[in-house]
């Protein structure tokens, strides 16, 4: 099933166990200050959630806030038995750590699955996961290969294909290019999350029956949006950018809403 199809369908069942849960599902979204990107993100977020019969609250901060008023409003949503998924969306102005934000957050409100002991997957690797699994992707004892080692997306990802007993690697910048050539050339899912244009191309050897998942959103100047990888590549799957993990990565925040939901009650 195409990605499209499978959020479509997966959302319609997502709404049905909303609707029979018999209870109220709040999700905070915390922004501080505005940028395009971020208002973007949010907007799409508080439409999934209406979609699925979920409530979400927005709480602005100005970026001339303390990070004091911050973590104060985090922990007010902690606090707030209503909520059962808090989200601090990304970037914060630079006088804020992350560090110190992540460490206020509930672990059992971390629908984003950043913070330390978080009870979430974070939402790319899990939305990645869940679609490979609806197309019955055998990770038993294949070869993964992972482009990225970052928090959100790379180190986890690795993490949840070790769950599924593939055999995993992870590349990054300081990978020698023939390194880099020897793995790709040895695995069956290739899960690119770099943020270089058209980065993965046909000078890479890859198995004719290779998966690619690219994570990668990339702007040109025209402002299209363009995966980390070539389209069209000689491969058995990969998918598109746009219309790829960007919405599994939107379906999977509201799968973990959902199971916030079940748990904060
Ligand atoms: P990041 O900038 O934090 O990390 C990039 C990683 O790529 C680093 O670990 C670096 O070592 C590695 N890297 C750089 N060059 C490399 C190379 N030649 N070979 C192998 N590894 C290399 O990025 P991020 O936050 O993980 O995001 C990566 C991309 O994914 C970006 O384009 C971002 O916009 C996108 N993204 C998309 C979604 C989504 O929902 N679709 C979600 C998160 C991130």
């Amino acid at each position: 099933m195409m990605i499209r199809e499978f959020v479509e369908k997966r959302k319609a069942e997502l709404k049905r166990e909303v609707s029979q849960l018999g209870k109220p599902i709040v999700l905070s979204i915390v922004q501080v200050g505005h940028n395009p990107a971020s208002d973007t993100y949010i907007r799409g977020k508080m439409r999934d959630s209406k979609e699925l019969g979920i409530e979400s609250r927005l709480i602005s901060l100005s970026d001339t806030d303390s990070e004091g008023a911050l973590l104060a409003a985090i922990e007010k949503e902690n606090d707030d038995h209503e909520v059962t998924g808090l989200i601090v969306q990304l970037p914060l102005p630079a006088h804020m750590s992350v560090e110190k934000v992540n460490a206020t957050i509930s672990p059992r409100k971390d629908v984003d699955g950043f913070v330390p002991n978080s009870r979430f997957v974070p939402c790319t690797p899990l939305g990645i996961i869940r679609y490979l699994e609806s197309e019955q992707f055998e990770f038993n004892g294949k070869n993964a290969v992972v482009l990225g080692r970052s928090d959100i997306v790379g180190k986890p990802m690795a993490r949840e294909l070790l769950k599924k007993n593939m055999n995993v690697t992870v590349l990054h910048s300081r990978t020698r290019d023939e390194d880099r050539r020897f793995y790709l050339a040895h695995a069956d899912l290739v899960v690119v999350a770099i943020g270089k244009m058209a980065y993965l191309d046909e000078s890479y050897e890859l198995k004719p029956t290779a998966i690619i998942i690219d994570v990668g959103i990339n702007r040109d100047e025209d402002g299209k949006l363009h995966g980390d990888a070539k389209p069209n590549l000689r491969v058995r799957f990969q998918s598109p950018v746009p219309g790829g993990v960007g919405l599994l990565t939107r379906l999977a925040l509201m799968e973990n809403v959902l199971e916030g939901a079940k748990w904060n009650s």
